[in-house]
């Protein structure tokens, strides 16, 4: 969080709650805009939406000067929504996917959109679809992947995603088949993995690329930059980035030289340029002691935000006492103790301090009254993105501030959003 305690980007959090109410995501533009400076090194930075894809930050990356990355016929939409050219060159938007559902299929033939195959069949089907001719890059898993949770690794054998690096030949002859050329090498192996696992990725589409025939003229070397959600955890620095960029520069201008001709560097981060920039703003609803354990109950639940329920992710949070403009103020007679703190559903895996294996742990914070603001940092990714209508809640606004002011850029659901499209017979 930009600014002083209990400000986020220089406007009070209390400001906020009182205007948009809890729980509320959110966003400080400039953190963004940030972060999306940091790696203009690459030739194209492609965000993958799915970690944060309210319109207002779609936005924002293009009006910066980044690409994006669909995973889904809703991504694709609205990508064009904020403003992206369904076709270019670079192409503003791909379909990254290892599946076409009739429905993905249908846009991306409709809009012309570039398809990143992660399966044969998704050649096929795009080869049948177009009637022959036309482009693909092929999302390719070396064999090996990490990220920060089993569930985050996206290659090796036990992932489902990209095309199997053995069986680059057969993707080749289906290709052909079909009078598609294949124009890019993709690789993406995880979600918060270390940088030393993803360098291994560079090392990988170097020895790979080559296989893919005379038309490849873009890399990817897909996202998954680890942020540091917890303090001692590393971050990626600029020393850090700049080597990370270096390795894949050396391995594109190795194969340029071998293949003899230009190739085009990606990168396509999600957490990475829009974690930190978040914070779910939450009130503390009820405080209460169960055995030894001291429970904090907030209005966000694991509908809210998924990640500590799906993954056992921790999140920072910080507390500021109703009625106070700064966080610390107020504080200084509540004394520090270790607490569990969950949401309001009828669940008991709705707690935001639980490890990997489910098990409740505690973090400390100042005594929790009624009535205060509970802050749950670097919510920006993976939040909004993965919250639902689980116990029919709806979802929370989404605000952003840019230029100093706070702009709702989603209004909080209503209960006639539950019910939207429903009928009784
Ligand atoms: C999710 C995803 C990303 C982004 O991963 P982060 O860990 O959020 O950077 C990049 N590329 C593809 C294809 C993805 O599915």
């Amino acid at each position: 969080m930009r600014g002083p305690c209990g400000e986020i980007a220089f406007v009070p959090v209390a400001e906020i709650a009182r205007d948009f109410g809890t729980p509320t995501y959110v966003y400080d533009a400039a953190a963004i805009v940030e972060r999306i400076a940091e790696l203009s090194r690459f030739d194209v930075l492609r965000y993958a939406q799915k970690a944060n894809s309210n319109l207002a930050v779609l936005d924002l990356c293009r009006r910066h000067g980044a690409l994006v990355d669909a995973v889904s016929a809703g991504e694709i939409h609205r990508a064009l929504a904020a403003g992206f050219d369904a076709q270019g060159d670079p192409p503003p938007i791909v379909y990254t996917a290892d599946v076409f559902d009739r429905e993905s299929l249908d846009c991306v033939i409709e809009h012309g959109i570039a398809v990143n195959c992660g399966s044969p069949d998704m050649i096929d089907q795009y080869g049948e679809s177009t009637g022959g001719g036309g482009e693909i890059t092929l999302r390719i898993n070396p064999g090996f992947g990490h990220g920060h949770n089993r569930k985050t690794n996206t290659g090796g054998a036990h992932s489902k995603h990209g095309v199997w690096h053995e069986d680059l030949p057969d993707c080749l002859a289906r290709a052909r088949r079909h009078g598609l050329r294949i124009t890019g090498a993709h690789m993406h192996i995880g979600s918060g993995a270390d940088l030393e696992h993803l360098a291994q990725v560079a090392g990988a589409l170097e020895r790979l690329a080559p296989q893919l025939g005379g038309d490849l003229h873009t890399l990817s070397a897909g996202g998954g930059l680890p942020v540091p959600y917890r303090a001692g955890e590393p971050a990626s620095t600029p020393e850090t980035l700049a080597s990370y960029f270096r390795l894949w520069d050396a391995a594109r201008r190795r194969l340029e030289a071998r293949l003899g001709r230009a190739l085009r560097l990606e990168i396509e981060p999600g957490r990475y340029l829009v974690a930190e920039a978040g914070t779910l703003v939450t009130e503390v609803r009820a405080v209460k002691r169960q055995g030894g354990n001291h429970f904090v109950l907030v209005d966000a639940g694991f509908n809210t935000l998924a990640r500590p329920a799906m993954y056992g992710a921790y999140h920072p949070m910080s507390l500021l006492p109703k009625n106070s403009r700064a966080a610390g103020a107020g504080l200084e007679e509540r004394k520090v103790c270790e607490v569990v703190v969950g949401g309001p559903l009828c669940e008991s895996g709705d707690i935001f301090t639980q490890d990997e294996e489910g098990m409740v742990r505690t973090q400390p914070l100042p005594e929790a009254q009624v009535g205060d603001l509970l802050l749950i940092g670097c919510a920006g990714a993976y939040g909004f993105s993965m919250s639902s209508n689980y116990n029919s809640k709806p979802r929370a606004a989404e605000v952003m501030i840019s230029g100093g002011r706070a702009h709702l850029v989603r209004a909080r659901e209503t209960g006639a959003d539950l019910m939207r499209g429903e009928r009784i017979p």
